[in-house]
């Protein structure tokens, strides 16, 4: 996040796109490919996992003030950095991430998410070690598939690039475990995490090493302005990229890369509010997506952190239709084309497909 913009001209914006609280995006199915665990963690549930832990009540007795970005509020980049220490403090055990995962799971739910795919690096402490946070995930996610059976949840494993290599190393080896155990729920990698200090391709071999045990792999990239990384990542052709902001020639210098995203048609996963808030885009006219749509390039609807940035997959829903004036028929396929992206595999794919087209045919309602 570059927040260079000052606060109260970021808060102006965000006012502009205040949303109903009955939606009727809410009822239509939809597929969530960019979620961070713990970025997803609403205030209710952060504050149950704070009651869970007798050692935070001092720390957590302020949060209320202090967690979660408001509608139409802004915080520091610092402030963010304080929430997410916060959320690691009350996901710190192998009991309360597997609480939180379930929470984030049955919130997706309740908004007719049909297919979720979270997303965690994993962490160790004096509570867990690495293994204990990723099979706490992945019980989470088969007990889940039992008390909330209308969703489907995959897992996949981040490399956090500011933790550097070695760890990255780690970490890679660890998913490689899990996927080889868990097949169908460990289905893939992504890398995050501040591009300060590292490149991009200094992680490609060990992308590379997860793709040839049969993960697919997506990257963030062209959050922020850097022309040469972003040319690297179209190169590597991960299977989706996170964000893409500076590929499109709105933000762009070099028409190379948005060449390279036509030619190879990676999918990007579009997150409005957590670009507008982190201050990578003006306003959500300005979104790249509006290209995205214009160019019929591949793209899937996301919210990156919902929790931390109080947002929900019906709100960006919401702001991507007022925004670039579409209908329910095209959110529907806006939808629907999501399902071709997902990291699940081909025979859950078609079941998707042909649940979203007996749901189009069971509500004509919702498209007159
Ligand atoms: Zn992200």
């Amino acid at each position: 996040m570059s927040l260079a913009e000052s606060a109260e001209e970021r808060q102006s914006k965000t006012k502009r796109c205040k949303l109903d609280d009955e939606s009727p995006l809410m009822k239509l199915p939809k597929i969530e490919l960019h979620a961070h665990l713990n970025g997803s963690l609403s205030k209710e549930t952060i504050n149950i996992l704070a009651s869970m832990k007798p050692d935070s009540m001092d720390m957590i007795r302020n949060a209320d003030d202090m967690l979660l970005i408001g509608e139409n509020e802004q915080k520091t980049l610092e402030d963010c950095f304080m929430i997410f220490k916060l959320i690691h403090e009350v996901t710190d055990r192998p009991e309360l991430i597997k609480f939180a995962t379930k929470a984030v799971i049955k919130d997706f739910a309740k908004e007719n998410t049909k297919y979720l795919e979270l997303r965690s690096t994993p962490r160790s402490n004096d509570y867990m070690t690495m293994d204990q946070y990723v099979e706490a995930i992945v019980s989470a996610i088969r007990e889940s598939s039992l008390d909330e059976p209308s969703i489907v949840v995959k897992f996949l494993v981040s490399i956090d690039r500011s933790k550097g290599v070695e760890m990255a190393k780690e970490i890679t080896s660890l998913a490689i475990k899990y996927h080889k155990k868990h097949k169908d729920v460990v289905v893939g990698m992504d890398m995050s995490g501040n591009m300060r200090g590292s490149k991009a391709r200094d992680f490609f071999d060990l992308l590379s090493e997860a793709r040839a045990a049969g993960m697919k792999i997506s990257i963030h990239a062209a959050e922020v302005h850097n022309d040469e990384e972003t040319e690297d990542v179209l190169k590597f052709e991960p299977e989706r990229i996170g964000h893409g902001t500076f590929i499109p020639p709105l933000k762009c210098q070099n028409p190379r890369l948005m060449v390279l995203l036509q030619e190879k048609r990676i999918p990007l996963e579009v997150c409005l509010t957590s670009n507008l808030k982190g201050g990578t885009v003006d306003s959500f006219e300005d979104h790249h997506l509006g290209v995205l749509i214009s160019e019929e390039l591949p793209f899937t609807i996301c919210t990156d952190d919902k929790g931390v940035f109080s947002t929900s997959l019906t709100k960006e829903y919401e702001i991507a239709a007022k925004t670039f004036k579409l209908t329910v028929e095209q959110m529907w396929k806006i939808s629907y084309d999501s399902i071709d992206h997902i990291f699940g595999e081909e025979e859950l794919k078609s079941n998707l497909k042909k649940y979203w087209q007996h749901w189009k045919e069971d509500n004509p309602e919702e498209f007159k």
